[in-house]
């Protein structure tokens, strides 16, 4: 299993990652240790890390399954080629964002099995701590009058960017002087004047095809409350003016983001271009590099979206089993090796898809059946009444914790005169190639003995309350000449004075339709029946386990304790049944 998700198949992204190392593209990369501009790394020494990639999260909500593509792609770009990996707060908007999200966002690229800080360094940043660099970006793009404000207002610079097919027009103050930007900005700075009075803009061209190269507005006015710089500022820069910066301030090699910043690259490009000219940034600088968005069927994976359900109490919190986010997965059962595995398995590229939900859980299911022990639980019981049982005995059987790893040990379960089985495990007229349960038929009692079906009893409406049989002394599994007899059934079961109680919450998908987004209001889709609750009865040993421990129940499925298991009702969450069962 292991090899499986280590094993990651090579991609476009890896392929440049080769040639680049191969064509020594960062030989001699200088890291002053923590990031800066130009003049702090140029006497430092050689970097150790090969490429430094990084996982930039605005922390405005918890990471959902999306954000799990990228993280896998961007530690396990730097951990297969000797780099390292920034984990960076894209914090530059003062507004929505906060630290139960950044904490969240931590707890959570550990989760999946990702370091970020450790003996060598602590590659944890925030991009609030270089609002001075950035700001002396800018003074630098406007001495070289790269830059200018403009004090036309926002309608105003919408209807000069012209369109795809016709050409912008020149601001009237593109042309102002040097000095008087430089007093206008620092004003700015000072919070001279009000929101949206005046831009920074870049001056690049306004007859450009790449609307986004139309002299970009690179800083805007905004008296807002940072969540870690507090009232420090009033101006704050765009994200695509902030990002590029913050990538070559940290000395990122390969800056990996999704296709919609494919046309946001050339000015990204050229913002570099230019701070690099003027010496405020050093080389080699960061190439941006795009790949396509992770979305899966039957779930929304937009933070906007995410957001909604939980603020308008359609899920139970952002931790809610049926979320797709990172936290909703692990008390939902997903494990970290899952979605490596899955991400392997989908690969990355450049072709938007909509992946089918059932690939994921075929992921899931996969690694768990590796990773989970195995107990017994009976999910809708009938008694079963072995008639020739002694009536105090207790059987003592070994039952293997996992059938293909011995190593993980055994246990011992109770075999007793009156036990729990499956109610879909008895028919009392068998169907064509029914192997189990039905009068006359013998089957085994899994890891017991085989016994054999003498009769049933029914209640007034015709149900079967009671099945009956008799053991067959010899043939207990394990002993010698227990294979004697051959069985075609074998079925599970359990002590009725030697099991428990517990809760379970089977989820079902959160959205309808395949693809919810398509909605004019996607909670239209939403699927009410997304969750139930049902009792079922366990092993005795599961009373010790606790939040987080997961098992395959056999022949069911794989399900977790949930936090909100108290000692006397542990509660499950199914993280997913053994086949797959939707729309079928
Ligand atoms: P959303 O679209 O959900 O609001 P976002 O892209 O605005 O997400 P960020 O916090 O900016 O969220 O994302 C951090 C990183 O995660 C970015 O590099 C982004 O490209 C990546 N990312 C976000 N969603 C996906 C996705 N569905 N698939 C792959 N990568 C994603
Ligand atoms: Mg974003």
């Amino acid at each position: 299993m292991n090899n499986k998700i280590i094993d990651t198949p090579t991609n476009f992204i890896r392929n440049i990652i080769e040639k680049n190392i191969e064509a020594k593209l960062y030989e001699n990369k200088k890291w002053a240790g923590t990031p800066g501009p130009k003049k702090n790394h140029t006497n430092a020494n050689e970097d150790f890390a090969k490429i430094r990639t990084r996982f930039p999260p605005e922390p405005n909500g918890y990471l959902h399954f999306g954000h799990a593509k990228s993280i896998i792609l961007n530690f396990g770009l730097a951990n297969d080629y000797e780099g390292r990996c920034h984990l960076r707060f894209d914090d530059t908007n003062p507004e929505k964002e906060n630290e139960e999200y950044a904490k969240s966002i931590i707890e959570s690229v550990l989760w999946l099995g990702y370091k970020f800080q450790d003996e060598v360094e602590d590659n944890l940043y925030y991009a609030s701590d270089y609002f001075d660099y950035m700001y002396q970006a800018a003074l630098v793009l406007i001495q070289a009058d790269l830059a200018y404000v403009d004090k036309q207002t926002p309608e105003e610079i919408r209807i000069n960017r012209g369109t795809l097919t016709e050409p912008g027009k020149d601001s009237p103050y593109r042309n102002q002087s040097v000095d008087e930007n430089l007093t206008l900005f620092s004003a700015m700075k000072d919070g001279k004047f009000k929101d949206g009075d005046m831009v920074l803009r870049a001056k690049i061209n306004m007859a450009s095809p790449n609307i986004n190269l139309r002299d970009p507005a690179i800083y805007r006015i905004r008296h807002a409350e940072h969540h870690k710089t507090g009232k420090q500022w009033c101006i704050y820069p765009m994200y695509t003016f902030a990002h590029p910066i913050e990538d070559a301030l940290e000395k990122i090699t390969h800056s990996i983001c999704t296709l919609e910043f494919e046309d946001q690259r050339p000015f990204y490009e050229w913002v570099l271009k230019k701070l690099a000219e003027n010496d405020f940034l050093d080389k080699p600088l960061p190439k941006q590099h795009e790949f396509s968005r992770l979305n899966l069927t039957n779930i929304v994976l937009s933070k906007r979206k995410l957001i909604q359900l939980v603020e308008e109490n359609h899920v139970d919190g952002w931790d809610d089993p049926r979320m797709p986010t990172l936290v909703g997965a692990k008390r939902r059962g997903y494990s970290p090796n899952s979605f490596k595995l899955f991400m392997n398995r989908i690969g990355v590229s450049k072709t938007d898809s909509l992946i089918d939900y059932g690939t994921f859980e075929d992921s899931v299911r996969e690694v768990l059946n590796d990773e989970c022990d195995r107990r017994i639980a009976v999910l809708n019981p009938v008694k079963l009444l072995i008639e020739n049982f002694p009536d105090d005995h207790i059987e003592l059987c070994e039952v293997p914790n996992h059938p293909q790893y011995p190593e993980r040990g055994k246990r011992i379960v109770n075999l007793t005169k009156e036990l729990w089985i499956e109610n879909e495990d008895f028919q009392i007229n068998p169907e064509p190639k029914f192997f189990r349960l039905f009068p006359g038929n013998t089957v085994r009692l899994r890891y017991g003995f085989a016994i054999e079906c003498t009769g049933y009893e029914t209640d007034d409406s015709g149900n079967v309350v009671l099945v009956k049989c008799n053991y067959l002394p010899d043939t207990k599994s394990g002993t010698p000449g227990s294979d004697a007899i051959k069985v075609k059934g074998n079925i599970h079961w359990l002590s009725t004075k030697h099991s428990i109680n517990v809760e379970v919450r089977n989820y079902d998908r959160l959205f309808n339709s395949e693809n919810p987004n398509l909605f004019d209001n996607f909670l239209d889709d939403i699927n009410v029946n997304s969750v139930s609750k049902s009792d079922v009865i366990c092993e005795e040993s599961i009373k010790n386990s606790s939040p987080g421990h997961q098992f395959q129940f056999e022949r069911h499925g794989y399900y977790i304790v949930d936090p909100i298991s108290k000692a006397n009702k542990i509660v499950f969450n199914r993280t997913v049944t053994l086949r797959d069962t939707w729309n079928k």
